[in-house]
């Protein structure tokens, strides 16, 4: 091969050059320009070309550690638009971050809404069992968190046993070093002004943590903290929403049932009746049983209110503990009790309701020191919807009822 002009391999070097510009312009795959050129053994501090192949390398290299940095963002930001909770989004940022901050560990403080305190909120570790768990809370003032926060500048700890030798009364430095950790990289969060809380980057090696890492950090800083407050945000509504939701479900309960008893109050167990009507189906009757308490005046006359109630409440629990599923059972009124059985007839009914007189008779209640048998008279129909509106069906059941009572007692009688 003919020895190519000095001149002549500059041109085409240059030519090389602009091509491989061109292609990492154009966003396609590079391969390194340094290794592009090795083969001619030329030396970067003599040869200009070979020093910008250098440059060109890490511009490339910056390029591609950016590309990977905007991704993860934009796949952040695009999660939090979509209404994700903080948790998950760290999470994310553990999966997604290690190719630009290496770590084993990733642990999430917030500040306290006065300012005073930064609590653990989220770790996760590949290091030993987490030691700093969620709640784990520091006070601010004249800590070393403090400063960064103030500063609002990444932190690097490339020694932890040495940094703990030096601070023995670091608790959150000990905890992370028997954790395994060896170096940190503690990043503020801030939104605005304002510092809202701490990613802490834990590695299981010394020296990990590198001024390239304080850069990356610096440049994606600002929208991980507000991601991570957005959805902080998020998680604190979603949140509240539930517990709210969830008292709202409590009231809800708490209106239709007998506090002494938890049976369904008389309003609600007459609406229960008129829906199992409503939705009995064709030829289908629905059992009514009326269920009163045999001489309970007796019963707080001889042993007390407190004695009476206790009677009230073991009642209520022996018949609900005797009725199937889908049957319901409210408190109509003092001792007395309306019991709704969905998809029975008459003889069905009757059956039920001698069930139930035998739970009560069968063995005596204890009242609270006091053990009395107790028994209840019962009456019951078996009824359509075209029978007649509920309040007159309830009516019929409670008629069948005084017949009991004027006939004994524990008895059970069908109108
Ligand atoms: P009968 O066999 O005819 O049903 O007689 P009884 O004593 O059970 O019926 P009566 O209607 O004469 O008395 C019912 C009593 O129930 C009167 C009332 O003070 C009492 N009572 C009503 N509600 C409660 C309650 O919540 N707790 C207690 N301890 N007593 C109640
Ligand atoms: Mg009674
Ligand atoms: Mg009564």
């Amino acid at each position: 091969m003919p020895v190519e002009s000095s001149l002549a391999s500059v041109e085409r070097r240059a030519a090389a050059f602009a091509e491989w510009v061109r292609k990492l312009r154009r966003g396609l795959p590079v391969p390194r320009l340094t290794a592009v050129e090795s083969g001619r053994c030329v030396d970067p501090s003599t040869d200009p070309l070979a020093a910008l192949a250098v440059e060109l390398d890490l511009l490339a290299a910056q390029i591609t550690r950016r590309e990977a940095e905007f991704e993860r963002l934009f796949d952040l930001v695009h999660m939090v638009d979509k209404g994700v909770g903080v948790d998950d989004v760290l999470d994310r940022i553990f999966d997604w971050f290690v190719d630009l901050i290496p770590y084993d560990r990733i642990g999430c403080a917030f500040v306290t809404a006065d300012g005073t305190h930064l609590t653990a909120h989220w770790a996760r570790s590949q290091l030993g069992p987490v030691q700093i768990t969620s709640g784990y809370s520091q006070p601010l003032a004249g800590s070393s968190l403090a400063a960064v926060l103030a500063r609002g500048e990444p932190r690097i700890l490339n020694d932890l046993e040495a940094y703990l030798a030096d601070h023995p009364e670091s608790d959150s430095t000990r905890r992370i070093v028997r954790e395994g950790g060896r170096s940190s990289f503690t990043c503020p969060l801030v939104v605005g002004e304002r510092p809202i809380g701490v990613l802490f980057f834990t590695s299981r090696e010394a020296n990990t943590y590198r001024e390239i890492h304080q850069a990356i950090f610096r440049q994606i800083a600002a929208q991980v903290s507000i991601v991570i407050e957005k959805s902080r945000l998020y998680q604190d509504i979603v949140e509240h929403n539930r517990r709210l939701q969830e008292e709202r479900g409590r009231l809800a309960e708490a209106a239709i049932r007998d506090p002494l008893t938890g049976a369904l109050n008389r309003g609600a167990i007459m609406d229960r009746l008129a829906a199992a009507l409503r939705d009995a189906g064709h030829g289908d009757t629905v059992g009514i049983v009326m269920a009163d308490i045999d001489r309970f005046k007796s019963i707080n006359d001889q042993c007390g209110h407190a004695a009476g109630d206790a009677a009230l409440v073991e009642f209520t629990r022996r018949l609900a503990a005797a009725l199937r599923e889908g049957d319901l059972i409210g408190r109509y009124g003092g001792e007395e009790f309306l019991l709704v059985l969905p998809g029975i007839g008459a003889e069905a009914v009757r059956t039920a309701a001698e069930r139930l007189r035998r739970a009560v008779a069968a063995t005596p209640f204890d009242l609270g020191g006091e053990v009395r048998t107790v028994t209840a008279s019962f009456g019951v129909v078996a009824v359509k919807a075209e029978d007649g509106p509920p309040a007159e069906l309830v009516a019929a059941a409670d008629r069948a009822l005084y017949v009991a009572k004027n006939s004994g007692r524990d008895k059970v009688v069908a109108g």
